[in-house]
């Protein structure tokens, strides 16, 4: 465990944000300036949980921050500013409801298996002006504006950055590109242990806002800004690893190189979609993404079925190649947390009973749509909520607590 006033001190640190992510996915911080860091990280930083979306009361105790020191980063763009993710307790006990814990459960459910969850997040983004819902940059108009070069090189202050930032923190940057949307964008980093994903995911939302705004810029993650362009994803790509570091999910041997397990696991995904869109698809705004029939560049790129296909980007699960499997249902109004920990629950349901994806879909979804063959994807946040109020297996895995406390927070906004 490091020591984070050690830390602090060798690195000119001269305050630590000790942070959490609640469950709708804001990130919130207490700054702790460095004499005070020791104290604050034995006894943990105090937080009303009623004031964070926790599904708490004004009447009940603090919540306790304590760092987890492995998730420790320094701001690049405020170098003498370290950040640090919190597990939240109440009372000595860890706050069942938080979603770093959730997640935290799910990861030690599949080492008790044999399994080690890797995840890749492609965290998709529009820039807007600042306090306007128009997209930053008015030349980038074309009707199919997917890897324009020149949209992309007028925001390179800011991804050149973001880009060198990631490095500098060692998540291994290794594309950005601008998206199918005017104004949208996506930069990629490594894949990683589920858990080094998520914190990477929490911070980078906060980064690329955080360095939006030195430009003169504003980030949003919405689902679906703008009716007529593509919305925003966050397509998690994943696979199953044993503690000697093998990819469980390659076999040269099965259909299209992914193992038996794999394909398991692809049957839980499907099994539970429509109750995990409710945590993958968290807002009204994400079923006009999903539902989104066209757009000025001609795709919507998102799913609309439950279904999977090989390297077929028109399905809710795409084989991209033979190491993993990429759930593109997700949106950007996913939380960090969860989204892993939902798609853990799901795929180690369909290991546990052995569930079957059956074929794969190898059509265009958007002009010959399986119907009959596949089920559709929820169609509001209300369905997806039902569904996950139905289903208990994934209930049972991501406990009562948890799931009850989401339910009140999602049904009363
Ligand atoms: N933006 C698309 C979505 O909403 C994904 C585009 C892509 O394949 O990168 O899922
Ligand atoms: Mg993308």
């Amino acid at each position: 465990m490091t020591d984070l006033a050690r830390f602090a001190t060798d690195r000119g640190i001269r305050h630590v944000l000790f942070s959490f992510t609640d469950l709708f996915g804001v990130q919130r911080a207490k700054l702790v300036p460095v004499a005070a860091v020791q104290e604050v990280a034995a006894a943990g930083a105090g937080f009303a949980g009623f004031a964070a979306w926790l599904a708490m009361t004004p009447a009940d105790p603090d919540v306790l921050g304590l760092p987890d020191t492995s998730s420790l980063m320094v701001l690049p763009w405020q170098r003498d500013v370290a950040w640090v993710a919190t597990d939240l307790q109440v009372g000595g006990l860890p706050l069942e409801q938080s979603p770093r814990w959730v997640l935290k459960c799910q990861l030690e459910r599949a080492v008790r298996l044999g399994y080690h969850f890797r995840t890749g997040v492609e965290a998709e983004f529009f820039l807007l002006q600042p306090g306007g819902a128009a997209i930053s940059d008015g030349d980038d108009s074309q009707s199919k504006p997917c890897y324009d070069q020149l949209a992309l090189m007028r925001q390179y202050p800011l991804i050149g950055g973001l880009l060198d930032g990631m490095g500098e923190l060692g998540w291994g940057p290794y594309q950005a590109d601008h998206e199918d949307a005017n104004g949208q964008f996506e930069l990629n980093w490594t894949y990683a242990d589920a858990l080094v994903t998520a914190d990477r995911h929490a911070f980078f939302r906060v980064m690329a806002q955080a360095m939006a705004e030195q430009h003169g810029a504003r980030v949003s993650f919405s689902p679906k800004p703008f009716a007529s362009l593509t919305g925003n994803g966050a397509h998690l790509h994943h696979s199953l690893w044993n503690a000697d570091g093998h990819n469980l999910f390659h076999d040269p041997r099965g259909p299209l190189g992914l193992s038996a397990l794999a394909y398991k696991f692809l049957g839980g995904l499907l099994e539970h979609a429509p109750a995990l869109c409710a945590l993958t698809n968290p807002v009204a705004e994400s079923y006009q993404r999903l539902g989104g029939l066209h757009t000025t560049s001609g795709s919507t790129w998102s799913p609309g079925w439950i279904s999977y296909g090989g390297n077929n980007r028109t399905h809710m699960v795409r084989i991209p190649d033979d190491q993993r499997l990429e759930l593109r249902l997700a949106d950007g109004a996913a939380n960090p947390y969860l989204l892993p920990a939902a798609v853990l629950a799901a795929g180690l349901d369909g290991i546990e009973r052995n569930l079957d994806p059956g074929p794969r879909e190898d059509a265009n979804a958007y002009t010959d749509p399986p119907i009959g063959r596949a089920r559709p994807l929820p169609g509001s946040v209300e369905e997806a909520l039902e569904a996950f109020a139905a289903d208990r297996v994934l209930r049972q895995a991501l406990g009562e607590p948890f799931c009850q406390a989401y339910e009140q927070l999602r049904r009363q906004v």
